[in-house]
């Protein structure tokens, strides 16, 4: 199982990371990207299993990035990572392609019943 963390802070792909590993999933390999744009060239290349997206990058945002990804027909499952609560948001990002929500700041607990259902 691998995982890519995508967000521009290096302190929170820190902390997401961390939070993957508190929840106690068995993931081999986590790689991070820090904006829309290099997490597309990262999944070409890596083909993770898993992404994690926070929302608001510069270059190319989490919402563009949902939807270049799925543009270019990649059906790995994205999780936004975000302290954008606001519904609509929330829905537009579902409707372009992503599989589920986690709102910053998170626990593990979080993080193992929002995720479980991606690892096997
Ligand atoms: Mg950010």
């Amino acid at each position: 199982m691998r995982v890519l963390i995508v967000d521009d802070s290096s302190v929170m792909r820190k902390i997401v990371s961390r939070g993957l590993r508190q929840a106690g999933f068995k993931i081999d390999e986590i790689l991070e990207a820090g904006d829309g744009q290099k997490g597309l060239a990262t999944q070409a290349q890596k083909k993770c299993d898993l992404i994690l997206s926070d929302w608001n990058m510069p270059n190319m945002d989490g919402l563009t990035f949902v939807k270049e990804l799925r543009k270019s027909g990649d059906k790995t499952p994205i999780v936004m990572v975000t302290t954008e609560g606001g519904e609509g948001k929330v829905a537009e990002a579902v409707q372009s392609g992503a599989n589920g929500h986690i709102k910053k700041p998170f626990t593990p607990d979080t993080l193992r019943s929002t995720l479980g259902q991606f690892f096997k």
